[in-house]
């Protein structure tokens, strides 16, 4: 078979410890899943998880020191810090106790957000790709291999100032639901990603600011805006 042209390489992600690396087929998101979070956008804390989606491209391997660049079409380019799940076996219909058999991995991981087109797609009734949904819009550190990670600090600075600071255990729905329940609908395969919603105190950054982002026990990640 000869394709009319080749794609570019699949993005992959640094696994703790090893040499291989995590291919990226496709990123899912968690939206308001820490209910202080989901106060400070306005909403009510009680919905059921709702999702949306980046493309692979948007995955940026933070192993080390990286940049990505101010996107356009923006004035309000927020952070957004979040446990990752890797998935690494299939998760079709899984049950709550199952799904974290599925996962490969835990990381640090930046879900990047053009605020002011995310804002205006959700008042306008809008999907929220051009918000959330761009290339480099998904620095995530080195993948650290096991099923399941326990309940810890989650943190982001901007340019040494705490912004972000809470623990995963406030999530509304945990890593195991979140996985069981989009099972339901699709079927998840190695290569997917969860991103497991941001704590409170979203906000935004500007060229030449740097983002720290934690999880105590997981490899933590500097992203420079440039
Ligand atoms: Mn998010």
């Amino acid at each position: 078979m000869s394709l009319l042209f080749d794609l570019p390489a699949t993005p992959t992600l640094s696994i703790d410890g090893k040499t291989e690396r995590f291919p990226v087929r496709r990123i899912y998101c968690v939206g308001r899943n820490y209910a202080a979070h989901a106060r400070e956008m306005g909403r009510d804390d009680k919905e059921p998880p709702f999702f949306f989606m980046k493309p692979a491209d948007a995955a940026v391997d933070a192993n080390v020191a990286v940049s990505i660049p101010y996107p356009p079409m923006t004035n309000n380019f927020h952070y957004e810090v979040e446990l990752v799940a890797a998935i690494g076996a299939t998760l079709d219909n899984a049950s709550v106790e199952a799904a974290l058999d599925g996962v490969f991995g835990y990381a640090v991981g930046l879900d990047m957000t053009r605020r002011d087109l995310q804002l205006e797609a959700r008042e306008k009734g809008r999907p929220w790709e051009l918000g959330k949904s761009f290339s480099k819009s998904a620095p995530i550190g080195s993948i650290k291999p096991s099923h399941s990670h326990p309940d810890s600090q989650i943190r982001l600075e901007v340019n040494g100032e705490v912004r972000q600071k809470s623990t995963t255990g406030l999530m509304l729905w945990n890593v195991a639901e979140a996985l069981s329940f989009l099972s339901k609908y699709e079927v998840l395969l190695p290569g997917d990603i969860l991103m497991t919603g941001t704590p409170e105190g979203v906000g935004a950054v500007n060229p030449g600011e740097v983002m720290h982002a934690s999880i105590e026990g997981l490899a933590a990640i500097e992203v420079e805006v440039k």
